[in-house]
């Protein structure tokens, strides 16, 4: 079963080839033919997914278990995994390292220094190259 949605679309944030939005991604056409990007988005809807679960778990405990008004938090879930990637460096910084270290083995580029670059320097995750680079390849 396939479990995200690509749009190929010249709407992205600049600077990145691609996105991902809960289960939606988001492709520059440009890179069509780039399997290690989207390899990279698919880890990104993955995490969604798992987030998501994990999201849903504790809401329906909470609501069996504590209160049953707090039902509402189920309609939070979907929305956690993106407030996490936004205001936890630590999150992002792990669900960054993980999408290159994907992009990289699947990717096939002759070179991987882009990887190290953006993540040191694309995504506010306070790394140095050297320190991007020992998070990617050790
Ligand atoms: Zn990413």
């Amino acid at each position: 079963m396939k479990y995200y949605f690509v749009e190929y679309t010249r709407k992205i944030i600049n600077g990145f080839g691609g996105t991902a939005k809960g289960p939606i991604i988001k492709i520059l056409p440009k890179y069509k033919d780039d399997s290690g990007l989207l390899e990279h988005e698919k880890v990104h809807v993955r995490q969604w997914y798992g987030v998501l679960a994990l999201g849903l778990l504790v809401s329906t405990l909470l609501t069996l278990l504590v209160s049953l008004s707090l039902w509402p938090l189920f309609g939070l879930a979907p929305f956690v995994h993106q407030l996490l990637y936004k205001l936890a460096r630590p999150y992002r910084r792990w669900c960054e390292v993980q999408a290159y270290r994907k992009q990289i083995a699947t990717g096939g580029y002759t070179s991987n220094e882009f990887a190290v670059t953006m993540l040191a320097k694309k995504y506010d995750l306070d790394l140095s190259v050297d320190k991007a680079r020992a998070l990617l390849f050790n």
